[in-house]
């Protein structure tokens, strides 16, 4: 019994005979209780114990329930179960809308709570699978499959976003594009598959190499994107920089024992006040070219002046 997971249910009551009452027949239904005399000594086992459910009185020395029941929702992931007498009409209305999860009335019937505690169980587990599923799914529309960089429906997202703080706030902004050296030819030599392989692995590198501001994209095939808010062009040119030579060495390992030495041009380009994103995004991919024309594996600032797109 002693590794199984048991939900660790709170019960915060004053009445000593109520409170070892419900203590006892949660640990026999098996339940791991807590119980406290207040609601400050409630809230202090909260700061330490992973609890599922809170089951508070109403009437408490110093706070009540009903604030209790307000910072729990505030602050921890707990559900509440109030429990009041007849005597101070409360509706369940009152209590769902202080943000408890049921209400029940007193006397306890200890059946009733123990159902009751499995409706809101049940719920919980429910609420938890579906954020489960949300996040997954966002997950899968926001990301690309092979590298788990940021899709390209999300650069163009992103920086509408970006361009436009850039302008109100008249923020510097950069953007980073970069493709892979000679990459069909290394499929054509090595296989699709080993492609693939070396496309995730410089996901990981440009994830490792981009600074907690700074996001990445797989913007098509062999082309990423980096979006560098709050950035100017001689920080941006470091990061491309730290990104260039990361591939160029860390690509190495990957391929080992190919002796292989894999490469990515880049285009480095700062944001130009009320530029359009096409023009901004067409500026960074000529300055990539450039570094292509240059004899690749290098990085190249993109034209200042708008280009005809
Ligand atoms: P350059 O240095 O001029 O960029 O030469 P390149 O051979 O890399 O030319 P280009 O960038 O036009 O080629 C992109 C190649 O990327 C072509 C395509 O077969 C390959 N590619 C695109 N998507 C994938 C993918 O998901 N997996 C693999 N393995 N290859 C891909
Ligand atoms: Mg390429």
């Amino acid at each position: 019994m002693s590794d199984v997971v048991r939900t660790k249910i709170l019960v915060v009551e004053d009445d000593k005979a109520i409170r070892e009452l419900i203590h006892i027949f949660l640990e026999k239904s098996g339940i791991e209780p807590f119980v406290a005399i207040s609601a400050e000594a409630g809230l202090e086992i909260l700061k330490n114990q992973e609890i599922s459910i809170v089951i508070t009185d109403v009437e408490l020395p110093g706070m009540n329930g009903l604030e209790l029941t307000k910072i729990i929702r505030h602050n921890y992931k707990a559900d509440v179960i109030i429990m009041t007498g007849y005597s101070l009409n409360y509706s369940i209305e009152d209590a769902m809308a202080r943000g408890a999860s049921d209400l029940i009335i007193k006397p306890i019937r200890l059946e009733d709570l123990l159902l009751r505690i499995n409706v809101v169980l049940k719920k919980r587990t429910e609420k938890q699978e579906n954020c489960r599923k949300m996040e997954e799914l966002t997950h899968l529309t926001t990301r690309d499959d092979l590298t788990g960089l940021f899709n390209t429906r999300q650069f163009y997202k992103h920086i509408a976003q970006e361009v436009d703080r850039s302008n109100r706030y008249f923020r510097p902004l950069t953007l980073i594009l970069m493709d892979i050296d000679n990459f069909k030819s290394l499929n054509d030599t090595y296989g699709h598959l080993f492609g693939d392989k070396i496309l995730s692995g410089i996901g990981e590198i440009i994830k490792s190499a981009i600074r907690m501001q700074d996001t990445a994209y797989r913007y098509a095939g062999d082309e990423f994107t980096i979006i560098l808010p709050e950035t100017e062009l001689e920080m941006a040119i470091s990061v491309a920089e730290r990104v260039r030579h990361a591939v160029e060495y860390e690509t190495q390992a990957l391929s080992y024992p190919k002796p292989l030495k894999v490469t990515v041009s880049i285009g480095v380009v700062e944001y130009l006040t009320d530029e359009e994103i096409k023009s901004f995004v067409h500026r960074a991919d000529s300055a990539m070219y450039t570094s292509k024309n240059k004899g690749r594996n290098k990085i190249s600032i993109g034209p200042v002046l708008s280009q005809p797109v």
